[in-house]
């Protein structure tokens, strides 16, 4: 039975697919997008994150230090924990199981297939009155692909719908893997220009663009995303760059084009794991972004691509 690394489950969630969903979050993501919410998906392995606002310190703790034996692992700071060596956090935990205050946090628990389906079934009633179901999401959840098909096959022999979210920078040898198994799929178009997409990613775009032709060969139902970012990918020449890639090359073989507006979200993950958070300048002046990123819904709508801002799925 195939194991999978999973940061987060969560339970009656309504954005990434239709209905209720139990979500399932892996580890390991080759890109590394400026704006991402959730740097604890980064890396495949099980990680730690500090959180020095919870410690209660070195002197009336210490808990960390004593388990771990090795000062050169834990760097504290007017006596309280505030880094690990990354080169510790890899396969060494005792120290976040003795911390009494949540100060260390651990990303990512080993879960065989088994596992999840059990909290998956635990909801079956509520996917089968929504329309929900099951999303396995990341990170990028192509890195632990022949999990993820086991996992979606035992939800197909269950009657349960299965809806995958990946960024598509996989070979296609991996994607092959969970199509058969996959009910909905959604992927994204981050930037149209190679150049600009590895510039804020730290990869091309090639790859991905060639995958999401191919699954709109395939007739697969696919919900597309553009996270919408200022001054990264939210110019009308990218906007009509992408409209022309999907009636084109994808010849308009979508469900739905989702805008997701930039939040500022998991800045304080970043601390936590040592990481630096590009977006910091960023500013947004909340109700004009708004507007403009309603007016790119217009845009693409009287293009003749099915457009809403949010992951709501509305009529
Ligand atoms: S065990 Fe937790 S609370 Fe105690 S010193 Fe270490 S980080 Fe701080
Ligand atoms: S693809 Fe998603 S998980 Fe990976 S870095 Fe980008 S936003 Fe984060």
């Amino acid at each position: 039975m195939q194991e999978g690394i999973v940061f987060e489950v969560q339970r009656f969630t309504i954005h990434d697919g239709p209905g209720l969903r139990t979500e399932l979050f892996l580890k390991g993501c080759p890109l590394r997008c400026d704006w991402c919410s959730n740097p604890e998906s980064w890396k495949t392995y099980i990680q730690l994150g500090v959180y020095k606002s919870k410690c209660i310190g070195k002197k009336k703790c210490g808990a960390c230090l004593e388990v771990c034996g090795s000062e050169d692992a834990l760097e504290f700071y007017r006596g309280k924990l505030v880094a690990m060596d990354d080169s510790q956090r890899e396969a060494c935990f005792p120290c976040f199981a003795e911390c009494p205050s949540d100060a260390i946090k651990q990303w990512g628990n080993v879960m065989s297939v088994d596992q999840c389906m059990e909290i998956i079934r635990k909801d079956k009633g509520y996917y089968e009155r929504s329309g929900g179901g099951v999303t396995v999401s990341g990170g990028e959840p192509l890195m632990q692909s022949d999990f993820v098909a086991e996992l979606f096959a035992k939800c197909k022999e269950e009657n349960i719908q299965t809806c995958f979210e990946t960024t598509l920078c996989a070979n296609w040898s991996e994607v092959e893997k969970i199509l058969p198994v996959t009910d909905i799929m959604i992927a994204d178009i981050k930037h149209m220009d190679t150049k600009i997409h590895k510039k804020y990613t730290g990869v091309g775009n090639e790859l991905i663009l060639e995958n999401l032709q191919k699954v709109a060969e395939t007739g697969k139902e696919l919900i597309l995303r553009i996270p919408v970012i200022p001054n990264v990918n939210d110019d009308m020449q990218n906007i009509a760059a992408t409209a022309d890639f999907i009636l084109n090359e994808m010849h308009g073989n979508i469900r739905t084009l989702q805008l997701l507006s930039f939040m500022r979200l998991g800045e304080e993950k970043y601390k936590s794991l040592g990481l630096e958070y590009k977006m910091e300048d960023v500013k947004v002046r909340r109700i004009s972004f708004q507007k403009h990123v309603n007016a790119i819904a217009t845009y693409f709508n009287e293009r003749g691509i099915h457009c809403l801002v949010g992951t709501k799925e509305k009529e």
